[in-house]
């Protein structure tokens, strides 16, 4: 539950309109934890991997959790006080990996949560890499481009001795962008005195970003959804295709998608979504939300609710915005035979279920989004080189790793007779606790 953080949370919440969401999130939280339902799996694939109860609690507390107070004067002159994150859950396999989140929403049993599915993440896809997580309880929408300056350099100096290239390296995630990462790492390098690009990913790429990282998550789920067409015989082409969230790494997978002859039939976002049986093109989504702030009011579409996506008639269904979508409520009302998870956690433990005794095949989001995160891990190798990789490089190198994680999680599943969920949790629980053994810290 989040009670422990609740003081730290209610004081930012009764003085900061900029994180106004906050108490009431505190009343979903405390009665609903994210990082409780998180760790749920955990305990299926422990029975199936056989492992003692202390190695369960070991893998369910993160190592190292850091809360920091970011007092910043805003535009107004007034002086805000936003509280920001960084969780370590495990640095087994390698330094902790994982983004930076700006949303009303983020607390600590979230960033947790968000750590620990970033170090199962790597681990599924082999990454030599632990994994982390980090946020700030703010509503970027509602913050002027100096005031989101002011915030990120502040947290960033603020967890710089936290972080570091073979400790902990951060990236952009929800709310953030890859001009944020540029002032986090512009004032790292301040505060260490060294240029140091492989201290953060997902940087433009004149300062040491790498080609291909921007479409990486959505190509990455791309290359997972045609696997997994192909591992359970459904045909792409014509396939009808509902996205939930139509931000970073939505966008792309439904271009790829399109490409290859699915038909978008619906999508949404924080303000709304669009439905059109007869498919629309992703593009024009994309132009149609620059130009009005949403993508509801498509021309030739209904209007749908911000979670309709979810439930829409459609062969592959695919949440791409938050945690905790598909829930115990709407889960028996999904229609799709493939759901691809593209969010970190959209499924809850009990959404899960249903959709399994319903015959949804559910490609895990450890899996199915870990495209962003192995882009990263090269963008970390070539600024670690001092040398670059051509488009073509990263997006061969990307569909070998994405294509490996998915036959490995398909066999695992065969031998355990388990579905892909937990195959892929039993896959990557396995790899870490050999690299735990093997450092003698169980
Ligand atoms: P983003 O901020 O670019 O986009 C989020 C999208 O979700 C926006 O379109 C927003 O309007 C929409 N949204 C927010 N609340 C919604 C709601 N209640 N209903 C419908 N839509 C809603 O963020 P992003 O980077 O695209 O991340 C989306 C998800 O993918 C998150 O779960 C994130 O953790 C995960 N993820 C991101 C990356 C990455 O590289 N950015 C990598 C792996 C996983």
């Amino acid at each position: 539950m989040c009670i422990r953080e609740l003081p730290v949370t209610l004081e930012g919440a009764e003085h900061n309109k900029y994180a106004s969401n906050m108490l009431q999130v505190i009343n979903v939280q405390s009665q609903s934890s994210v990082y409780e339902k998180a760790l749920e799996p955990l305990r299926e694939t422990a029975k199936i991997l056989d492992l003692h109860e202390s190695i369960v609690k070991v893998l369910s507390e993160p190592e190292k959790t850091l809360i920091v107070s970011l007092p910043i004067r805003m535009d107004d002159g007034q002086i805000e006080v936003f509280t920001g994150y960084r969780v370590r859950h495990n640095t087994a396999r390698g330094p902790a990996k994982g983004g930076i989140r700006y949303h009303p929403n983020v607390c600590l049993d979230e960033v947790k949560a968000l750590a620990y599915w970033m170090t199962l993440k790597n681990g599924v896809v082999g990454l030599a890499y632990g994994g982390g997580k980090g946020g700030i309880t703010c509503d970027p929408k509602k913050m002027s481009k100096a005031e989101l300056e002011r915030l990120t350099r502040s947290y960033a100096s603020a967890i710089a001795r936290f972080i570091g290239p073979n400790l902990d390296v951060p990236a952009s995630d929800v709310g953030t962008d890859s001009q944020m990462m540029g002032w986090f790492m512009d004032e790292y390098i301040k505060i260490v005195g060294q240029s140091l690009p492989s201290i953060i990913t997902a940087k433009p790429l004149s300062i040491g970003g790498s080609k291909g990282r921007e479409t990486a998550t959505g190509r990455g789920t791309f290359f997972v959804t045609v696997e997994a067409a192909k591992a359970f015989s459904m045909p792409l082409k014509g396939a009808s295709v509902s996205i939930q969230g139509y931000g970073k790494v939505a966008r792309p997978v439904a271009q790829y998608l399109y490409d290859v002859g699915c038909k978008i039939v619906a999508v949404s976002d924080s303000t709304g979504g669009a439905y059109n049986a007869k498919g629309m093109h992703p593009l024009k989504l994309v132009e149609h939300k620059k130009s009005t702030g949403s993508v509801k009011g498509f021309p030739g579409s209904i209007e749908i609710g911000v979670v309709d996506p979810i439930t829409v008639d459609c062969d592959v269904l695919i949440p791409a915005a938050l945690e905790n979508q598909i829930t115990e409520k709407n889960a028996h009302e999904v229609k799709s035979k493939l759901l691809i998870e593209e969010a970190n956690g959209p499924t809850t433990p009990e959404a899960d279920k249903i959709l399994r005794k319903k015959g949804v095949i559910v490609i895990p989001d450890i899996l199915a989004n870990a495209g962003g995160v192995t882009v990263s891990y090269f963008e970390w190798v070539q600024n670690r080189m001092g040398y670059y990789w051509t488009e073509e490089e990263v997006d061969e190198k990307l569909k070998t790793v994405m294509v490996k994680a998915f036959t490995d999680t398909y066999e695992t599943c065969k031998e355990h007779e388990v579905d892909m969920r937990t195959g892929a949790y039993t896959l990557s629980i396995s790899r870490l606790v050999d690299a735990m053994k093997a450092l003698g810290r169980i």
